[in-house]
C-alpha cells in the first residue's frame, strides 16, 4: 500500500487492517509462564478483550478505545531498543486484530514471535509459538486448534479439569499440555493440580513464576 493511500485511511480502518494497533503496554521482562519460562522477552500487550473472565487480572485491558493506537513500525522500533529478540504478543485478546502485518515486520527484523491467546477470534499472524489458553466465558474459534503449540488451561475450580481434557482432544497430538492454578486460588488448588498431573501424565504444571519474582 502506498503512503498516500495510508494517509487517506481512518485510524479505524488502519486498526482493522492491522497496520495500527491499540497498545495497552509494552515492556521488556522475563517470560514467567509456559514453555518459554525464564526467557527474556519483549511483551506487547494489545488493548481490547471481549472474553470477560471473572477472575481476569487485567480488566483494564478490556476497553480498546482507552489505549493509544501506534503504527506497527513504531511498535517494532520500540521492541528493537532492547537486546532480546523474543516477542510475546498478548492482551487483552490479541486475536481481535489482524496480526499478519505486525508479525511479518517482526520476523523481518529477526524476532521470534510468540502469542498468548484465548483463541476467541479467527487466527492470524506468523508465530513461532502459539500458547492457547481457552476460556469458558467465550468459545474458541475453530481456527486455533491446528495452530496451538501449547494448551494452557487455568484451573479456577474442579470443573476446569474436564474443560482442559475436552480441549486436549481437539489440539494436535504434539501440543504441550499445561495446567496453571489461577493466582488467587493457587494455595488451595496447587495440591489438587499436582495430584491430577501425577495421575494424568500427559499434563505438566505451569506456574506464574513472574509473580513470585515480582516482575510484570
Ligand atoms: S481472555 Fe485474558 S484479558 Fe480477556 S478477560 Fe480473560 S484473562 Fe482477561
Amino acid at each position: 500500500m502506498h503512503t498516500l493511500d495510508l494517509v487517506a485511511l481512518t485510524t479505524q480502518e488502519l486498526v482493522a487492517s492491522g497496520l495500527q494497533l491499540p497498545i495497552m503496554d509494552a515492556f521488556y521482562t522475563i517470560q514467567g509462564e509456559g514453555r518459554f519460562t525464564g526467557y527474556p522477552a519483549y511483551f506487547i500487550r494489545l488493548g481490547g478483550c471481549d472474553v470477560g473472565c471473572v477472575w481476569c487480572d487485567v480488566k483494564e485491558s478490556w476497553e480498546a478505545a482507552k489505549w493509544p493506537v501506534l503504527s506497527i513500525e513504531e511498535i517494532v522500533k520500540d521492541a528493537l531498543a532492547f537486546p532480546g529478540r523474543l516477542v510475546v504478543i498478548t492482551g487483552g485478546e490479541p486475536l481481535m486484530y489482524n496480526l499478519d502485518p505486525l508479525t511479518k515486520l517482526l520476523k523481518e527484523k529477526g524476532f521470534t514471535t510468540n502469542i498468548e491467546t484465548s483463541g476467541a477470534h479467527p487466527f492470524s499472524g506468523n508465530f513461532d509459538w502459539v500458547c492457547f489458553s481457552p476460556k469458558k466465558f467465550k468459545k474458541p474459534h475453530p481456527s486455533i486448534y491446528a495452530q496451538a503449540d501449547e494448551l494452557k488451561v487455568v484451573i479456577y475450580n474442579k470443573s476446569d479439569f474436564s474443560f482442559a481434557e475436552e480441549h486436549s482432544n481437539l489440539v494436535n497430538s504434539d501440543c504441550e499440555l499445561r495446567l496453571q492454578p489461577e493466582w488467587s486460588k493457587a494455595s488451595k488448588l496447587t495440591p489438587e493440580i499436582i495430584d491430577y498431573v501425577k495421575n494424568h501424565p500427559t499434563w505438566k504444571i505451569s506456574l506464574q513464576t513472574h509473580k513470585f519474582m515480582d516482575i510484570p
